[in-house]
């Protein structure tokens, strides 16, 4: 654990300007503004009927819906800031058992950052890590997907830290996508986000501090737990951890409990990306990059200033809306999904330290099956 300044993780990325990203042009918020989209906006948010193909049925839709349940109910995340359970203040309810006006002296900024992170595993984080908040992630305007209102946003000045938490999507059912078994997967991890994310912060509350948990309603996610040493930047667009790969979801709680800085990891992810394209060559929707990093954007969704695989996530999403429901194919296939186990721990230890194996690694991946789409009615054998 290193202190460092803000963005020191991003560092390795950032060749040029960094404009904070307007939430409204996210593809998502996007859908709902852009008459370029109206159609796929239609299919996508609409009613989905089951159909006679591999999961589509009757149960993996509502495996699907109910695994959405908490997010969509009562979480919001993937919509508006400070609402549902990622209220930047808790309700009189929550905070009438805590006497006010106390707060926890921290002389360790180390044994805090510890004692911080025991609590988001214990409430559900697969994994933490914690930066400086670099306000270049946070978001410059806020959209609000039900009233459109659309206006500059900020972060509270005292919240100096961000506490980046990765939860891991459930194995199996990822391997069946691109189906609504595989959205599934996605959905409990993004209902638990608001749930791990809240706790968490009402712990810090306790304490005598100011926490927001957020989701993907305030800033990038991404580069905030790049910064925080959760892990790399693959082709696919995701963050690839060590332990899970790209099979995470993240949110973050942001604030001015004092913490000490987790350090940027680098386990070699962009070297075996250079060479693997697999998620490219699985991507239903071409929306991967086969060619080398640039910081050319292919539209508006992409942010500017850092050499990376852009997304293209306007093919993306028309084939999220043509598929009704999601896709996470470049999870699926990527060779950095992998359960734990001892044998895959050793194949990232040579990935990291051994990176002219890459070929041979990405060869005995292919052969032995790793990434093939697995059939969703298994699950309900
Ligand atoms: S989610 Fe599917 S369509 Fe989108 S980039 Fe990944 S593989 Fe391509
Ligand atoms: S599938 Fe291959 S190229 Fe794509 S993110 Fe994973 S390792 Fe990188």
């Amino acid at each position: 654990m290193k202190d460092l300044g803000p963005g020191k993780g991003t560092s390795f990325y950032i060749v040029g300007e960094i404009s904070r990203f307007d939430q409204k042009n996210e593809m998502f918020k996007r859908s709902m503004w852009d008459p370029q989209f109206e159609q796929e906006r239609k299919i996508y948010y609409g009613p989905s009927y089951p159909k006679e193909k591999d999961g589509f049925s009757q149960e993996d839709l509502a495996l699907f819906v109910a695994s959405w349940y908490l997010e969509w109910g009562f979480g919001f995340g993937t919509a508006i800031h400070n609402k549902g359970l990622f209220s930047w203040d808790p309700p009189q309810s929550a905070v009438r058992r805590l006497p006010p006006d106390i707060k926890r002296k921290v002389a360790d900024p180390y044994w805090m950052s510890r004692q911080v992170k025991r609590v988001a595993k214990y409430f559900g984080a697969s994994e933490v890590g914690i930066s400086m908040t670099d306000r270049r992630w946070v978001y410059s305007h806020s959209y609000n997907i039900e009233t459109g209102e659309h206006r500059e946003f900020e972060l509270p000045e005292e919240c100096k830290y961000s506490i980046s938490v990765a939860l891991e999507m459930d194995y199996r059912l990822a391997k069946t996508s691109p189906t609504w078994l595989a959205r599934a997967a996605e959905g409990k991890a993004y209902s638990m986000l608001p749930v791990v994310t809240s706790m968490l912060a009402q712990f810090i509350r306790g304490l005598g501090y100011r926490a927001i948990p957020s989701g993907n309603d305030s800033a990038l996610s991404i580069p905030l737990a790049i910064d925080a040493g959760l892990g790399e930047l693959g082709r696919n667009g995701c963050l690839i951890t060590p332990r899970h790969g790209p099979r995470v979801r993240l949110g973050q709680v942001f604030t001015d409990l004092p913490l000490a800085c987790d350090g940027p990891i680098r386990f070699g992810v962009i070297e075996f990306c250079e060479i693997c394209r697999k998620c490219a060559k699985h991507c239903p929707g071409h929306a991967i990059m086969q060619g080398e990093r640039t910081t050319q954007a292919h539209n508006i969704c992409n942010s500017t200033g850092v050499l990376k695989w852009p997304i293209n996530a306007e093919k993306c999403f028309s084939f999220w809306a043509q598929n009704r429901g999601s896709c996470m194919n470049c999870i699926r296939v990527c060779p950095f999904n992998k359960v734990a186990g001892w044998q895959h721990e050793v194949v990232r230890w040579l990935i990291h330290h051994v990176p002219t194996l890459d070929r041979l690694i990405l060869m005995g991946d292919e052969l032995l099956g790793y990434g093939k789409k697995a059939r969703a009615a298994g699950y309900w054998d």
